[in-house]
């Protein structure tokens, strides 16, 4: 018999674990045990965790995950329904506050086997040259450590390795193409296009984003039905669970999951020792190791090294700055939601595939430094509901109303650059959680330059909106993306990490994710944290056993070890047409 196109089905074995209607693995995994010194402890088996993992294991190092939620099997667990899918969310408690608290829970980070990237929308631009100095151009936030030509490698191999989709010229930061061909345009997608060229805007169409435009290995390509923030039951949209961790584990890797890490013990001349966690049935444990990774999401980060003070770190952790926790950043995420005459359907492709940049860089004729993007939003039913609520106090049966004409509602997101503060910060709240661990308070407060700067990006989105057709138009505020609270730099007495994501205060603790940025741009950060993860995994590779037995700096940069990749990684891909 002719064999389909992707292999021919076959079940899961009994202990195989189901990613995807076609993707398996099989486990059990590697075990180690707690009395080992492991070589790496990873906390968080994240965007940034998962990548990470998945490289030092295939160097052939030691290394297991604790993750504080399941090991997803896709088929068995995910639904593509937006009421069932709460599940793949942070949603233990935590404190908001500030003079502009931020929505925390659904809103930011994921728990679970593959993080934030299980529920992301998998837009991946790059950050642009200009983010990496902003303090030297702008006079504002600050500048990090590294420049764009260091992480442009990474990033080049990363949209290899999730693959991403987009077109074939990329005009905005420094420009470049993708290496799988853009999506179709949905309706959303179509507004936002006819809206900017009404108005002599560029806009790039289908993409930059981390799912299949055509098949790629044992993963089938995007079969446009939205659920993207839902999971994607199909296995098209990339996380780092289904690109990186099933490697992980045929590399050698364990994933200790539902295992809530809570205090890291720091050992002997001012070195770490290993970390204390609660299984599942909360029972506690302590696993060794050489040194410890901590990319538990830009909350979770902070509130780790904080709950970790002891003798001689009082205030928390590698803080002898005062640093872990400040300039915490989130992203203006307004939604702006215009009505159309005609059906716009806008669940019938993923919330992410066209947007603009235009914006993007500090403009001196605005009176405010830096910018903003605005790309397409898909929202489900439940979510356009929420959205409605908050922007036309709708209810009752003003609410159904609205639900009812869903099919003509179009939305657009902004994505505005919120510079670095150091009163945007996580602390520990009194509250504790049910380990009896103090959860995190997040600050949030918006300075002048952040409510210029949404300012005007909420009225060019809602140009843009008008531009397309709409015939009423509404906005609802809202915040994306937090990342920094534990940033890079090359001062000590201002950052919490090294260009590396080394601490400062201690030698075998790093950090690794979304916290160690110093700025954001208005890129969504999933990509830079992935490409950043790739090349701490390097320089770790770099140094061998050195990180272990020396409090030694090595700062030279790595070489890009491509050769570490997922196997897949080349070879395949949707030739761009010509
Ligand atoms: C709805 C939504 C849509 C998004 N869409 C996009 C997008 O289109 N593009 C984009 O670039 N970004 C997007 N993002 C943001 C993106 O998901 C995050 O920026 C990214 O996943 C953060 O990566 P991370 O490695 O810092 O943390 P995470 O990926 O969140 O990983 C942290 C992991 O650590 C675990 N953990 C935390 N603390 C502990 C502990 N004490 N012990 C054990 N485990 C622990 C958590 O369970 C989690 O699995 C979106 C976010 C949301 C909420
Ligand atoms: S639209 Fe595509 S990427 Fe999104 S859930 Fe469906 S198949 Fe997955």
């Amino acid at each position: 018999m002719k064999k389909p196109l992707l292999g021919s089905f076959e079940a899961p074995k009994s202990r195989a674990h189901m990613l995807g209607s076609l993707q398996k693995i099989h486990l059990p995994m590697k075990r180690f045990s707690q009395s080992d010194e492991v070589d790496y402890v990873i906390v968080g088996c994240g965007s940034a965790g998962g990548v990470l993992l998945q490289r030092l294991a295939r160097a052939g190092f030691n290394v297991v995950a604790l993750e504080a939620g399941p090991f997803w099997d896709t088929e068995r667990d995910w639904v593509s329904d937006e009421s069932g899918s709460h599940q793949l969310y942070w949603e233990d408690p935590r404190v908001t506050g500030g003079s502009d608290p931020l929505a925390l829970g659904a809103n930011n980070c994921g728990r679970g086997v593959g993080g934030g990237s299980v529920h992301w929308a998998a837009f991946t631009p790059r950050f642009h040259p200009s983010d990496f100095e902003v303090y030297t151009r702008d006079g504002v936030g600050a500048d990090w450590p590294i420049d764009y030509d260091i992480i442009r490698p990474y990033y080049e191999q990363l949209e290899l390795e999730m693959p991403v989709a987009g077109p074939a010229y990329y005009p905005w930061g420094h420009p470049h193409g993708y290496p799988y061909g853009p999506h179709p345009m949905g309706g959303v997608g179509n507004a936002l296009i006819k809206g900017c060229t009404a108005l002599n805007i560029p806009v790039s169409i289908g993409g930059p984003v981390a799912i299949l435009s055509g098949s790629h290995g044992d993963r089938p390509h995007c079969i446009y039905r939205g659920f993207c923030i839902q999971g994607c039951k199909v296995g098209a949209k990339a996380s780092t669970l289904i690109t990186h961790v099933p490697d992980a584990l045929a590399s050698g890797a364990e994933i200790r999951d539902n295992c809530m890490v809570s205090r890291i013990e720091l050992g002997k001349n001012r070195r770490v020792s290993g970390v204390h966690y609660f299984d599942r049935d909360g029972n506690p444990h302590f696993q060794k190791a050489k040194a410890v990774i901590v990319a538990g999401y830009s909350i979770e980060t902070p509130r780790l090294l904080l709950n970790s003070a002891c003798p001689g770190f009082e205030n928390g952790l590698a803080n002898s700055s005062d640093t872990v926790g400040r300039y915490m950043m989130a992203q203006a995420g307004n939604v702006v939601l215009g009505r159309f005459d005609q059906p716009v359907r806008m669940y019938k492709a993923p919330p992410a595939h066209a947007l603009t940049e235009e914006f993007y860089e500090t403009n001196p004729k605005n009176d405010f430094a830096r910018g903003f993007a605005i790309q397409t939003v898909g929202p489900l039913p439940i979510a356009f509901g929420k959205e409605m609520v908050a922007a036309k106090r709708a209810w009752g049966w003003g609410l159904r109303r609205e639900m009812m004409d869903y099919n003509h509602w179009a939305t657009f997101g902004l994505l505005g650059e919120i510079l670095p503060w150091p009163d945007n910060r996580v602390t520990l709240a009194d509250e504790t959680d049910r380990f009896g661990l103090r959860v995190a308070h997040v600050s949030f407060n918006l300075h002048n330059n952040d409510k210029k700067l949404i300012k005007a990006a909420k009225e060019k989105t809602t140009e843009v909106m008008y531009a397309a057709g709409a015939t009423e138009v509404v906005q609802e505020a809202r915040f994306a993306h937090l990342v920094g609270a534990a940033r890079m730099g090359s001062d000590p007495r201002t950052s919490v990490v090294d260009k590396f994501g080394r601490t400062h205060d201690i030698s075998n603790l790093f950090v690794c994710d979304g916290s160690i940025l110093p700025t954001q741009g208005s890129a969504n950060p999933g990509l830079t944290i992935q490409a950043l993860a790739a090349r701490t995994a390097d320089y770790l590779i770099s140094q061998q056993d050195a990180i272990f037995t020396s409090d030694k700096r090595e700062m030279t940069e790595p070489i890009l070890r491509s050769e570490l990749a997922p196997p897949g990684t080349y070879g395949r891909g949707v030739p761009h047409l010509k």
